[in-house]
């Protein structure tokens, strides 16, 4: 019966690190699963969105992942080398962990909607309806490339693609690839390709490589930042946006072979490749979009969290509250959007929410 909802406390939407770390300290403060919380996550499988990222990604190429509360990676993985895929290995870690602190997760579930029904907050599913007090969001980003509107992108007769739908550089080969994005997957994704075919770089600001090491310092500089402005209610910025890029041994490569050349952006996009606004033309096959994702947040949309803006007013110790719903959290999300964040934010939107439910 469509009608009939499964009622818990807490319902939690993503089993990613940030869902995974929500559900642990959940538990850990002694809310029992089923009536006290549930976890639900769209993918087939364990892992979050770590399930999907590109084979070339591999454990030496990813900045660095955080062990989950309670588990460290070493433990729970059999010693593997660091050129195993972040995708096989990262996966493998999240099953253990969710067996270890039987934490089920119902899956594949996918989320449609959550309105306000009778003072609760009503969870509709392909798999039927839940209805619980609180919320706890970690739905990550994977779900909603973003890909910057230029004029002429349904004349472009070649491919696009976005850092989602990359597999390996191969499929480019002989072909002239233009690559758009000035974050760590633009540069990755530029290095391999560049190594087998002609490549252009084009980016909106000059890039920023960091002066000196990134140091825990650096890194909480750059998440006050991203706190700063969810905390005023504007859309974040990415927490790599705000860290710069790191000048690893390949970034100096790169540079020596002469593929880190840089252009501003062009302004328009032809039949056959793209065009600056002072006419100069360029040929290309393909144009790659590393530009970034937004929030899943899409099936939030009747709760109206949303201020003019487009951002989200988020509150409470770490940001993780919507300020115009508390009983709603958001993690893994703005400055949490990284797998440390993830790991604080769902310790304080599980401590946070457990107490303003009195749970
Ligand atoms: P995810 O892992 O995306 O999990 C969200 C889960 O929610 C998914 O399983 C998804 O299917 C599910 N979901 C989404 N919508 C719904 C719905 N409507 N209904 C049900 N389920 C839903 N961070 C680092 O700290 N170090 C790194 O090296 C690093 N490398 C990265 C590389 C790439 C290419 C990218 C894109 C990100 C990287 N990050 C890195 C960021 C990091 O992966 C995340 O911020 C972090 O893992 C937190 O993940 P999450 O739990 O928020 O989201």
């Amino acid at each position: 019966d469509a009608h009939v909802a499964i009622k818990t406390e807490i319902l939690v939407i993503g089993a990613g690190q940030a869902g995974l770390s929500s559900a642990y300290h959940l538990k850990r403060r002694g809310l029992a699963q089923g009536k006290g919380f549930i976890i639900l996550d769209r993918n087939p499988e364990p892992g979050g969105a770590w399930q999907h990222r590109w084979p070339s990604l591999t454990l030496s190429t990813v900045n660095r992942i955080h062990d989950l509360p309670g588990m460290k990676f070493a433990d729970a993985v059999e010693k593997q080398s660091d050129t195993v895929q972040a995708a096989v290995a990262v996966p493998q870690y999240f099953a253990a962990y969710e067996e270890a602190f039987e934490l089920p997760v119902f899956r594949p579930v996918n989320v449609k909607v959550v309105c306000e029904r009778g003072g609760r907050l009503r969870v509709e599913t392909d798999r039927g309806n839940f209805s619980a007090r609180g919320l706890i969001n970690a739905t990550g980003t994977w779900e909603t490339p973003y890909i910057p509107d230029y004029p002429g992108k349904d004349r472009f007769k070649g491919r696009q693609l976005h850092t989602r739908d990359y597999r390996t550089a191969d499929e480019f080969v002989d072909q002239h690839v233009v690559i758009v994005g000035g974050g760590i997957s633009a540069i990755q994704l530029l290095n391999e390709i560049s190594g087998v075919t002609t490549t252009t770089w084009v980016t909106r600001h000059e890039p920023r490589f960091r002066q000196g090491p990134f140091d825990e310092e650096a890194g909480r500089k750059a998440v006050a930042l991203v706190e700063e402005r969810v905390r005023a209610g504007l859309p974040p910025n990415s927490v790599v946006s705000v860290t710069g890029l790191p000048v690893t041994p390949a970034i100096e490569a790169m540079r020596a072979r002469g593929v880190l050349e840089r252009l501003p952006m062009f302004s328009e996009i032809t039949e056959d490749g793209v065009r600056w606004a002072d006419g100069t033309q360029l040929t290309a096959d393909v144009i790659l979009w590393c530009t970034g994702f937004r929030g899943s947040l899409d099936h939030l949309a009747p709760l109206m969290l949303r201020e003019p803006g487009g951002g989200i007013t988020m509150t409470g110790r770490l940001a993780t509250q919507v300020a115009r719903d508390p009983r709603i959290h958001l993690v893994g999300y703005g400055p949490s959007a990284s797998t440390i964040g993830a790991n604080r934010a769902g310790s304080a939107a599980a401590t946070g929410l457990m107490s303003y439910l009195e749970l």
